[in-house]
């Protein structure tokens, strides 16, 4: 089964990606950390996704797919995948359109994490992350058992640059730009599904799976 996860920034989609591609042993595949790791492994398109980052330009969407597809292609044929933050454009939405059909790969569901906007910039700004292993938390939702110190390394947590308040606002404008033509894209297919992700984590969790059992 391959999924697509929709939502903006703080919708908590990366959290509850985690968990669920643990549950049905899909491939976690998120943009961000692609990125990283072609940039990390100095992949050629490593080397070009940097020049946009270093430069604070925004990665065109022909890259932003081909380093996903290349992801999804290393994998083989019979992995299963959950795709968290892609497609982010419509753009994007097309071109994984007329990859799964190239390869034969099914779009089984499209889950939409939807939040309230106000809601969103209180979680992001409480958000923490570990430098070290990259676990996420937040001092809401989901605060470390020891004041600023993750809980899986001991290592001092950091307030990510995109997390403060003032380029918060930014990133939900250019959501709702970009990302709400996608929901209209996808809305009459079958497999989607809205799931209300204000909720807590373990409701938002058990209404995404009630959701896929209808798949
Ligand atoms: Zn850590």
């Amino acid at each position: 089964m391959n999924i697509l996860f929709l939502g903006p920034p703080g919708s908590g989609k990366g959290t509850q990606a985690k968990q669920l591609a643990e549950k049905l042993s899909l491939q976690h595949l998120s943009t961000g950390d692609a990125f990283r790791e072609a940039i990390g492994n100095k992949t050629p398109l490593g080397v070009e996704i940097k020049s946009y980052v270093d430069s604070g330009r925004l990665v065109p969407d022909e890259l932003v797919s081909r380093v996903v597809f290349e992801k999804i292609q290393q994998s083989g044929k019979s992995a299963s995948f959950l795709l968290d933050g892609y497609p982010r454009t419509v753009d994007q939405a097309k071109a994984l359109d007329d990859f799964a059909k190239h390869e034969k790969m099914a779009l089984d569901a499209i889950l939409l994490f939807d939040v309230p906007a106000t809601d969103l910039i209180k979680r992001l700004t409480a958000r923490r992350q570990c430098p070290k292993c990259k676990e996420v938390f937040n001092l809401v939702t989901r605060p470390p058992k020891v004041k600023d110190t993750c809980d899986a390394c001991s290592t001092p947590l950091m307030q990510r640059a995109d997390d403060q308040e003032s380029v918060i606002k930014e990133r939900l404008d250019i959501y709702e730009r970009q990302t709400a033509p996608i929901i209209d894209f996808y809305k009459g297919r079958p497999g989607f599904h809205k799931i209300n992700a204000a909720q807590s984590v373990e409701k938002v969790f058990s209404d995404m799976v009630e959701a896929l059992k209808g798949k």
